[in-house]
């Protein structure tokens, strides 16, 4: 088999600071020369090599001449300003690294001990980089299905916290579905749990004669009404699991928080897909924290502290 364009964590260390450059940029991490603007003066910044942490910094070169005398604007932009790495004291290659082993559900104790990075930090990425798929099918999220498509829908509650720029989410819950095949997928947050409020969020992202699995939509006929086909799960099948009140049909964890529900329809996906998931996720991650739109942006330090990783050795 011919060797793939994969990233591993071995190699990611080794990079050359130039070669880390042209791969970030192939990831969409860090806008190509051109499209990012001056914040002074809008003129486009360059990438200049220098001496500090990551080796780069953008620089703008605009010379004006007023009365007579060149005046540069000589604006510098750090490096990791706006970028998925903002905020972070660790080197890129390790949280690049952090993630290929993350999307791989290692143990966090294992990846912190691989990546060189302390425990705490590992429990931070974690949590930080749910709350990016969250908000990634939150922004843009997909219309799935139509007739001879399957989509799997669920639902996770919001715990005690803050969802983006302070705004109240206690008690409300995440709405989501995937679709097979495609690994479409959307999200939306609802105010409660109740029909009336689903089924109208259902009509918005899932066309009609899609057949819908659930595993615990309780009014089996309203689906069926509204031009749907309705799967109904036999629970018995998981009775002791679900008894337990651990596992759902489709075999997964299910702690009810939209950052696994999040992770979960992501994991689903990229394997519909065929895709390599850390790819997706840095594609993914590259999207939400895109320098040169900063007002999409959410600031980074605002991650939930709703998830506690376990942590038994
Ligand atoms: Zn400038």
């Amino acid at each position: 088999m011919a060797e793939t364009d994969e990233v591993c964590m071995i190699e990611l260390r080794s990079f050359e600071a130039e070669e880390l450059v042209n791969r970030l940029r192939g990831w969409g991490f860090i806008p190509k020369e051109g499209d990012y603007k001056c914040p002074q003066c809008e003129c486009p910044l360059a990438l200049q090599q220098q001496g500090r942490a990551d080796g780069y910094l953008w620089v703008c070169n605009f010379v004006s001449i007023r009365k007579q005398k060149k005046q540069k604007c000589d604006k510098t932009v750090s490096f990791r300003t706006g970028t998925f790495f903002a905020n972070s004291k660790l080197a890129i290659p390790q949280i690049l690294g952090f993630i290929d082993l993350w999307v791989e559900k290692a143990h966090l104790a294992l990846i912190s001990k691989l990546a060189k990075m302390s425990l705490q930090s590992a429990v931070y990425w974690a949590s930080f980089c749910r709350e990016v798929l969250l908000d990634k099918y939150l922004m843009h999220p997909e219309m799935l299905g139509g007739p001879d498509s399957v989509v799997e829908i669920d639902e996770s509650q919001f715990g005690r916290r803050k969802y983006h720029r302070g705004h109240r989410v206690e008690g409300q819950r995440v709405f989501g579905g995937y679709e097979r095949g495609t690994g479409r997928v959307f999200m939306e947050v609802a105010d409660n749990g109740s029909t009336d409020t689903l089924l109208p969020i259902i009509k918005k992202w899932i066309r009609p004669g899609t057949t819908i699995i659930s595993d615990y939509w309780k009014e089996y006929n309203c689906l069926e009404r509204e031009g749907y086909v309705q799967l109904k799960i036999n629970h018995s099948i998981n009775f002791v699991d679900l008894a337990k009140g651990s596992m759902s049909f489709s075999g997964r964890t299910k702690d009810q928080l939209p950052g696994n529900l999040a992770r979960y329809m992501f994991s689903k996906s990229c394997a519909e897909r065929r895709v390599n998931k850390t790819e997706e996720f840095y594609r993914i991650a590259a999207l939400m924290y895109d320098p040169t739109k900063p007002d999409t942006q959410r600031d980074p330090e605002e991650v939930s502290d709703e998830y506690v990783d376990k942590i038994d050795n």
